[in-house]
This record gives structure tokens, sequence and C-alpha cells, in this order.
């Protein structure tokens, strides 16, 4: 979801809240796709059947690619998350992640939000 959709059905605590779950379900799959890297190199034998070797190979290359999907995917929303969550202080009030959307600009990646306590106004890029 991105962050113009959560502050407009939601809040930025339960935005930033997904984000953050939607990140660590991409690290429980990292940590699943490794099982399974491992068990398919563990069970590769070059006595087995061709097509057992080749079922491993794809095995290895499939947990592989996920798995380094699932890793930058991570990355990428837990960066993401963090760097909204570092501007959404409001530098009047000091008041953390209690703001409402103004204005959103999709082609600058930009919004414009209002602290619900003071009503200070600033953007955000995301
Ligand atoms: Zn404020």
């Amino acid at each position: 979801m991105t962050l113009p959709d959560g502050l407009r059905k939601h809040s930025f605590r339960k935005w930033y809240e997904r984000e953050l779950f939607s990140s660590h379900a991409h690290m429980l799959l990292l940590f699943l796709c490794t099982i399974g890297l491992l068990a398919a190199m563990e069970v590769y034998s070059k006595s087995a059947p061709a097509l057992d070797q080749v079922i491993d190979v794809l095995a290895v290359i499939l947990f592989t690619a996920v798995g380094v999907w699932s890793l930058r995917r991570y990355l990428y929303l837990l960066m993401h998350a963090e760097r909204v969550a570092n501007q959404a202080v409001c530098a009047q009030c000091e008041t953390y992640g209690r703001l409402s959307l103004v204005d959103e600009d999709p082609a600058t990646s930009q919004v414009t939000v209002r602290c619900k306590k003071c009503e200070h106004e600033w953007p955000i890029s995301h």
C-alpha cells in the first residue's frame, strides 16, 4: 500500500505497522528459502537418478531466486518505512506520526501532511 493510500484509508501508524509487517513477512520467506536451499543441497547426490539431480538443481535455483527477491523486498520495505518514519515528526510540536494527508504529488513522490495536534503542514518524500 502506498503512503497516500495508507494515510487516506487508515492512519500513518497503521500504514507504518503494515509496511513493517510486510517487510518482516518477506524476511520470513527468506528464512524458509534458506531452509529449502539447504535441504535441496543436502539431498543432492551424484549417485541419484538423473531426474532427481535435475529436480534438486531446479530446487536450488528456485530457492535462491526467491530468496534473493525476498531479501531485496525485505530491505526495500524496511528502508522505505524508516525513511518515511524519519520525516513523520512535526517540526513545530515534535509529535510523532499523528498526521493526515493534505495533498499528494505523484510526479515528485511527495505528500503534504498536516499535524493533527497543531495543524502544521510539511512535505514528506516517499
Ligand atoms: Zn504538530
